[in-house]
């Protein structure tokens, strides 16, 4: 059993993508002398969204925030095996620039993927706005009369291995000084505002400075733990590969569907998925595959625009869980004026992979600095919870 120090300076509670960025953007913070502990019941990671996720990163959303932080996850994923090195090595992360393909079946949804281009051209990322005739032209396999147009996104965009992702940074921050703990946090004691000690399931307890919520869909469980609500419930996502009979001997971008269904090419398959009809909060524990999704959602929706995709067969399936925040799904960082050390990295909603690089540097800023100081995250911070305030972004998928 891993021996722990009476203290740590700061504990994370769950050892995912957002623990695991925190503990690496602390531990590489040369302004930060702290200790850092990471909590994590399954090594395995079988069960957490970032095993469980479809490892792409757009710079396509409406909210100009949202851009930057996915912004700088594409830097960082550029410069990932200098980065994340330990001893001269590094996880192959295998990054594939192929865009985002926002598809419109009408001139009204053409015209909104228009208008959000101009707030996405100025935050610095590169989109095309296409007509039918462009679409026939790039990609000939697509049925382009389907379509009103669609808007294309560069080669920022794109998939990556998000398994070797999220193990570079766990690996750089144990190599780091961070302690990784096999264990779960039961519970927190509050006083005078802050949470000063963390119990685990053992039966241990550490005293803390500060404690970072980074328990994925379990973030109201933990949360309540301290005594503060938050808007996050699990969703149900089921992912589908499928192959076709058809070779597209074409580049296929990440491409979104109006009703939201969206597949990409994953080697010679292809994955998708989509939103659920009913699209409810579901038990922590289910990770059951919604086989009808197949046939009523996704197959109707990818044959529709790619007529070979008529003839297609799913060769894997998987369950997952969106922490979804139910207020705006976007995610929410930073500590409620309730718990002021109780800091929240939460209610990411389908895009905590590419959002990771950003938030843990947010948070190092955060305890280290007491603020924020390359980009201002105050506007996704608890407050907007407390006044009700939605942060609105159009691109959800
Ligand atoms: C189907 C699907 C597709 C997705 N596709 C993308 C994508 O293409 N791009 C993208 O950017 N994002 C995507 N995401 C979202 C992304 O996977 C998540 O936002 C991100 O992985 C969240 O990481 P996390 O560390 O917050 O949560 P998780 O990965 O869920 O990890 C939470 C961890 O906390 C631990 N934990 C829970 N309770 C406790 C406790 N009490 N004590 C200690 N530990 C605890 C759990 O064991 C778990 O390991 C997708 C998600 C799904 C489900």
């Amino acid at each position: 059993m891993t021996e722990l120090a009476p203290h740590y300076d700061v504990v994370c509670i769950g050892g995912a993508m957002m623990g695991s960025a925190t503990a690496y953007f602390l531990t590489e913070n040369p302004d930060f002398d702290g200790t850092v502990l990471v909590v994590e019941p399954d090594w395995t990671y079988d069960r957490a969204a970032t095993t469980r996720a479809q490892n792409s990163i757009r710079e396509q959303f409406t909210n100009e925030l949202n851009i930057r932080l996915s912004g700088f996850g594409v830097d960082f994923i550029a410069d990932f095996h200098e980065n994340v090195q330990v001893d001269g090595d590094a996880p192959e992360i295998n990054f594939r620039g192929t865009g985002y393909l926002f598809l419109a079946d009408t001139e009204e949804l053409y015209e909104r993927l228009e208008r959000e281009s101009e707030v996405q051209l100025a935050a610095g990322a590169e989109v095309e706005m296409l007509r039918p005739a462009d679409i026939a032209e790039r990609f000939p396999y697509m049925d382009a009369d389907q379509l009103s147009g669609a808007r294309l996104g560069g080669m920022r965009e794109g998939s990556f291995d998000g398994w070797a992702f999220f193990q570079g940074l766990r690996q750089r921050a144990r190599h780091n000084g961070a302690v990784y703990v096999k264990d779960r946090v039961v519970d927190l004691d509050v006083a005078g505002g802050r949470v000063v000690r963390v119990h685990l399931e053992s039966g241990r307890s550490v005293a803390c400075g500060h404690a970072v919520n980074t328990s994925g869909c379990r973030a109201r469980q933990v949360a309540a733990m301290a005594g503060v609500e938050l808007p996050i419930e699990p969703r149900a996502r089921t992912s589908f590969v499928f192959d076709c009979r058809t070779p597209i001997p074409h580049t296929v971008p990440l491409t979104i569907t109006p009703v939201g269904v969206h597949f990409r090419r994953e080697q010679n398959h292809y994955m998708c998925g989509g939103v659920p009809e009913h699209d409810v909060a579901v038990d922590y524990d289910d990770l059951e595959v919604r086989y009808d999704e197949f046939e009523e959602l996704i197959w109707p929706a990818v044959a529709r625009y790619v007529p070979c995709f008529d003839e297609i067969g799913v060769v894997t399936s998987w369950g997952g869980q969106y922490d979804y925040n139910t207020l705006d799904h976007n995610l929410i960082i930073g500590a409620s004026s309730a718990v002021e050390n109780l800091i929240f990295a939460n209610g990411f909603s389908g895009h905590g992979l590419q959002q990771g690089p950003a938030v843990g540097r947010g948070i190092s800023e955060l305890i280290t600095y007491g603020g924020y100081r390359t980009i201002d995250l105050s506007p996704l911070g608890y407050s907007r919870i407390e006044r009700n305030e939605p942060i609105v972004e159009h691109a959800v998928i």
